[in-house]
């Protein structure tokens, strides 16, 4: 590698750390994502460069169709998504990063065994050990973000898969990884990496399907994390510097933010990367009553009467587009003098700070939108929550059914409110499955349709009611 590619390397891995700090605010985001893009194209043009000088025509032909084919693909995906959508369309790249390593990984030992490789002794042995390694965290990480993607995008169910025996199913399987590889780098053979590939194929199906709806955006960093782990898997195996501190830093950025929402969803770390690890079926007690329905208009005059409201959003609002209309309720409350706070929930929506995102889109203030923490002890003293397309951030069977699938995470206690309006088109469960106590309690209402419909209708119907 010349030394201008190896600058440019550098600068590249310096560029994704700021990236990494930028993203970490809502402020700086902006700035995070523009260094992270001008990072990659310094990366992708000094590989291009760097493949100038060493591969063949045929070689570097097939980079640069493979350039143009991925960068029109990602233009057009990047342009189509839905913020909706985004969870899954991240599930399905981490499968790719995953896909990448294991051919990288099989490449590796097919170069090696045709005797193309001028390793020999303990340096082949170490290159074998890293193909092993490889394969097996590319193939985990490919079929887990199949599964994940599958799950999100509702093709298959989130319920979660429990086999009897699957720890030490999870537990056998990385025994006999650890066997494989001892037996690959003693006597290397297509049959031995064969296995590899196959158990950790089903790994990393299992792995994943053993998770529930409730988990899964855990499982969703996680999944991130180990694309970078393959990544510098690839990049110990191709001596690509840049390729080992990207992978370790979306390795380890990834493990951390799985850590920190295992946190705020007071679950077990270990559990959920081994699979739900000592999980143990749960089911939810059965939830009977009769909801009160709400109108529009009932709604506006309830506000006009409220001198503090809370909106706690949830996934419906995205799917609604519902933050525009929301923007503009805040904005003409605050001018009648409502104090109009939001209670974000670190898992409302279907990716890590959705809500917030969508909310900075509308420019609602950020000191207005609090955190779960930071609000949950003034739903007491609050008149009127706007529950807007949340429905398992806000299921009090979290805290009152030890038998729910819910159970133990902590939810936004909006029922603590005078008054509580659920915007949601009918009485279906949210994401985990779980039916919803919340909408049967007394002070609990239901503004049945689509929730940008509900709230615009609650607009017009405003002017005539408040500040008069
Ligand atoms: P939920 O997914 O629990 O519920 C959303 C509710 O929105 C549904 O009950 C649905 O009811 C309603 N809804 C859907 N479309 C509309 C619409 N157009 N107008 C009005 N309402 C609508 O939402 P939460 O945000 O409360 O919870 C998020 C869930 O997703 C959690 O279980 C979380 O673990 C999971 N998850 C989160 C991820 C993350 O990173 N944040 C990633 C993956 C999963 P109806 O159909 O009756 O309208």
């Amino acid at each position: 590698m010349n030394t201008w590619t190896t600058a440019a390397y550098l600068v590249a891995a310096l560029l994704f750390v700021a990236s990494l700090a930028g993203l970490s605010k809502h402020e700086t985001a902006r700035a995070g994502v523009s260094f992270g893009i001008t990072g990659m194209v310094i990366a992708l043009l000094a590989t291009a460069v760097a493949a100038f000088d060493s591969a063949s025509v045929v070689g570097v032909t097939l980079l640069l169709v493979a350039l143009a084919i991925g960068t029109a693909i990602g233009l057009w995906r990047a342009r189509v998504v839905e913020m909706t959508g985004m969870p899954e369309l991240i599930a399905l790249m981490h499968s790719f990063v995953g896909l990448a390593a294991v051919l990288v990984g099989w490449n590796g030992f097919l170069e090696a065994d045709s005797g193309h490789s001028d390793l020999t002794g303990s340096l082949l042995a170490i290159h074998h050990s890293e193909v092993a390694i490889g394969v097996f965290i590319g193939c985990v990480t490919f079929t887990g973000s199949i599964l994940a993607y599958l799950k999100l995008s509702a093709r298959i169910p989130s319920v979660p898969l429990t086999l009897p025996g699957k720890t030490i199913l999870n537990l056998g399987a990385l025994a006999a990884f650890a066997a494989l590889t001892v037996r690959f780098v003693i006597s290397p053979g297509a049959w031995v990496l064969t296995a590899v590939t196959v158990l950790a194929l089903l790994l990393g199906t299992h792995l994943v399907a053993s998770i529930g709806g409730g988990d899964m955006p855990v499982v969703v960093s996680m999944l991130n994390s180990y694309s970078g782990w393959a990544a510098a898997a690839s990049g110990f195996l191709l001596s690509n510097n840049l390729l080992i501190i990207t992978g370790a830093l979306v390795g380890s950025s990834g493990a951390y933010l799985s850590y920190v929402m295992c946190k705020a969803m007071n679950r077990s770390f270990i559990s959920v990367i081994a699979g739900g690890f000592g999980a143990t079926s749960s089911s939810a007690a059965t939830v009977e009553g009769v909801h009160r329905e709400i109108h529009a208009q009932e709604v506006a005059e309830m506000l006009s009467d409220a001198r503090s409201v809370v909106i706690a959003p949830g996934y419906g609002m995205a799917v609604a587009q519902a933050q525009y209309p929301v923007a503009d309720l805040t904005r003409r409350l605050r001018e009648q003098g409502v104090e109009v706070r939001f209670g974000v929930h670190p898992v409302a929506g279907r990716l890590p700070g959705h809500m917030n995102v969508l909310l900075a889109e509308a420019q609602v203030p950020y000191d207005i939108v609090l955190e779960m923490d930071e609000i949950n002890d003034d739903f007491a003293g609050t008149d009127v929550v706007l529950v807007i397309g949340a429905n398992d951030t806000v299921n009090p069977a979290a805290s009152e059914d030890p038998g729910s699938p819910l159970a133990g995470m902590p939810v936004l206690r909006v029922w603590e409110a005078r008054n509580v309006v659920v915007f949601k088109r009918s009485m279906a469960t949210g994401y985990a499955g779980v039916q919803n106590p919340l909408f049967f309690r007394e002070n609990s209402q239901m503004l049945f349709g689509d929730a940008k419909d509900g709230v615009q209708s609650i607009l017009a119907a405003m002017p005539a009611r408040v500040g008069t």
